[in-house]
């Protein structure tokens, strides 16, 4: 049975091996009515895809396991395919590639080079089961039947644009195991001792926050249901439970208003309503700084550290990514290929490697199916060459 390889999904990673894949070699299998929803969302409609600062550094996971695709399909490289398609990111807040105008010119991108490929959209995938050495992939129309099935589903974030979990229940029938998934690049809820911040509802300061290791630098927006903003995003994808500190003042030192008679609203560098606010809280009085009592200024000294535990996240509706997922130490790193069941690859989000915010996740999304279609095309050559 010579049948093409199987796509469960049609996303960036999916698209990123159809687009590399000889012609009629595989079938994409996706159960929204368009390719590439996730793209055409993302980076604020404009898709932020890939970074000049690339490294292991910037994902969560196994860094061993990341290396190798990062360096068969670097920044570099894709910025070079991307340019051979004639698509030129711009670059934004330094380091980070985005398209031009809209994310519409990456996914025209993924349709036109995708169309050389059988493309079944609506249609989801429900399970898959392997007799010898034959998989069977079962959808809500009928059951594919393929050697080589790459699981290129995503996580669980944003279902409203068909995120499902049927990659990791694939994985699981399988025999692997999970790394605990969680939402991820998300804002977090507060409890009761920071409900005055959704009062600051709109307004943003740059903070850093610390998360066990880990320095999250940026924007930290008060939203109305706890906090967002880039810092935050970031600092989400390392938190578990428990406190993060965040310095309201960075780059600021107290020593640098010494003796200033000037008020503490004016000395501040935050914006006035966050100052007023903080002043609020720790029950200092708006006054000239040097007026401020030992016991005062240690408190308001706690700006640099101030310890936030968040109640929780927004969510999988609000999340950038999923955290977690197909542990990637029953991965074969060079090709993606499970170690548990021959023929059966896993790219993308479904593993567990998760970037920080800046162009990361589309970049693994990318490398890593660039290294599964390294390893694949051998096998392409193999069926073509049993067919004639
Ligand atoms: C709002 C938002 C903005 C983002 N912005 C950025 C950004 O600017 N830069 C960046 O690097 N990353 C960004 N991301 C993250 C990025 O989109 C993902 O990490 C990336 O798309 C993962 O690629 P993937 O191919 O693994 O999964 P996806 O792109 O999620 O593709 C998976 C596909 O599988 C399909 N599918 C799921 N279940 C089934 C099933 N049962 N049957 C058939 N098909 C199924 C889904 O419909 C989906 O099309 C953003 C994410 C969101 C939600």
């Amino acid at each position: 049975m010579n049948s093409p390889i199987i796509i469960i999904g049609g996303g960036a990673s999916a698209l990123m091996l159809a687009s590399l894949l000889p012609k009629q070699s595989c079938i994409i299998l996706e159960s929204n009515a368009k390719l590439g929803a996730k793209i055409s969302i993302s980076g604020g409609g404009k898709c932020n895809i890939t970074n000049a600062n690339m490294g292991t550094e910037y994902y969560l996971g196994d860094e061993a396991f990341i290396s190798p695709s990062l360096e068969a399909f670097s920044q570099k490289a894709l910025l070079k395919w991307l340019e051979r398609q004639r698509l030129v990111p711009v670059l934004r807040k330094e380091t980070q590639y985005f398209c031009k105008n809209a994310s519409s010119e990456l996914v025209d991108i993924f349709l036109k080079e995708s169309k050389k490929q059988k493309i079944c959209l609506n249609e989801s995938v429900e399970s898959v089961s392997k007799r010898e050495d034959i998989f069977y992939v079962k959808t809500s129309k009928k059951t594919y039947t393929t050697k080589n099935l790459v699981v290129a589903s995503g996580g669980l974030s944003f279902p409203k644009i068909g995120a499902s979990a049927i990659g990791y229940e694939i994985a699981e029938h399988f025999g692997h195991t999970l790394i605990k998934r969680a939402p991820a690049l998300v804002g977090f809820t507060v409890q009761k001792d920071q409900f005055f911040f959704k009062e600051l509802s709109g307004v943003s300061t740059d903070v850093v926050m610390t998360v066990g290791r880990e320095k999250c630098a940026g924007a930290l927006l008060f939203a109305h249901k706890g906090l967002s903003g880039p810092a935050v995003l970031d600092a989400s994808l390392y938190w578990e439970k428990g406190s993060i500190e965040i310095d309201f003042l960075p780059g600021f030192s107290f020593k640098s208003i010494a003796g200033s008679k000037k008020l503490i609203s004016s000395l501040l560098p935050l914006p006035k309503r966050v100052t007023k606010a903080f002043l609020l809280q720790l029950r200092i009085v708006d006054k000239n700084y040097n007026s401020l009592s030992k016991d005062e200024f240690e408190r308001l000294q706690s700006l640099k550290e101030y310890i936030f535990a968040p109640a929780g996240t927004f969510g999988y509706s609000k999340a950038e990514v999923t955290k977690g997922g197909v542990n990637t130490n029953e991965v074969e790193r060079m090709s993606m290929m499970s170690h548990n069941e021959e023929g059966l690859y896993f790219i993308g989000e479904v593993l567990d490697v998760t970037g920080r915010l800046g162009g990361y996740n589309f970049q693994w999304a990318f490398s890593s199916a660039y290294i599964c279609w390294k390893s694949i095309k051998g096998k392409i050559r193999e069926i073509r060459e049993n067919k004639s």
